[in-house]
């Protein structure tokens, strides 16, 4: 059985990476969306299990402890991390798996898995992503601090292997699917499959 490739989806808080993951998750049941670990507290909607795993910062620390984080990192005061267990037995099935996961984690990662690939999704403008986060959290100090965050982000992006506009969600999937299939096309996979 051959087995999925990670990819690492990554771009500023209110750039609108959820409604493009959720399109591109569509009828798709060989791709598995890595549902991450977090101690933020839940937003409206979001259910335990299915958007995070929303957990304290004692049962977070013991999940570090137990090395059963394939990365982790703080991201405006919370904690958040990816559990190894699931990615590796979604791989082993065959599966792609996608991590939306912020840039300090992505770079761990690629330490420990320099195979993985890492796309950037970025706002059409400054001036757009701006609106976004304020549109969602409006009058929040907490949105300066994602905007803080989100230029930083920003700045690593040309590490990636992969850069994604999502100026339409169409288009930033379309664009998604198309970098997975040429990954799938890379020599070392494709003469594997010969030589079987
Ligand atoms: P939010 O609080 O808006 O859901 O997520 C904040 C940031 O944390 C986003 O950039 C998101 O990609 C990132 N994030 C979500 N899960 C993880 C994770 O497991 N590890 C890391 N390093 N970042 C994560």
């Amino acid at each position: 059985m051959y087995k999925g490739k990670t990819f690492i989806i990554s771009g500023p808080s209110g750039v609108g990476k959820s409604t493009v993951l959720k399109e591109l998750f569509q009828d798709r049941d060989d791709l598995y969306f890595s549902v991450s670990a977090t101690t933020r507290a839940p937003r409206p909607g979001e259910e335990h299990g299915v958007h995070y795993y929303f957990i304290t910062k004692d049962e977070f620390k013991t999940n570090i402890e137990n090395h059963a984080m394939l990365e982790y990192a703080e991201y405006c005061d919370n904690f958040y991390g990816t559990p190894k267990k699931f990615v590796d037995v979604a791989m082993e099935q065959g599966k792609d798996v996608v991590l939306d996961i912020e840039v300090q984690g992505a770079l761990q990662v690629v330490h420990k898995r320099p195979d993985v690939v890492r796309i950037f999704i970025a706002p059409p403008s400054w001036q757009g992503l701006s609106n976004l986060v304020l549109d969602v959290q409006p009058g929040n100090e907490k949105v300066q601090k994602r905007l803080v965050r989100a230029k930083v982000e920003l700045q690593t992006a040309n590490t990636y292997d992969y850069f994604v506009i999502n100026d339409t969600v169409e288009r930033a999937v379309r664009e998604i699917n198309a970098i997975m299939l040429a990954e799938h096309c890379k020599p070392a996979e494709r003469m594997a499959i010969l030589s079987e």
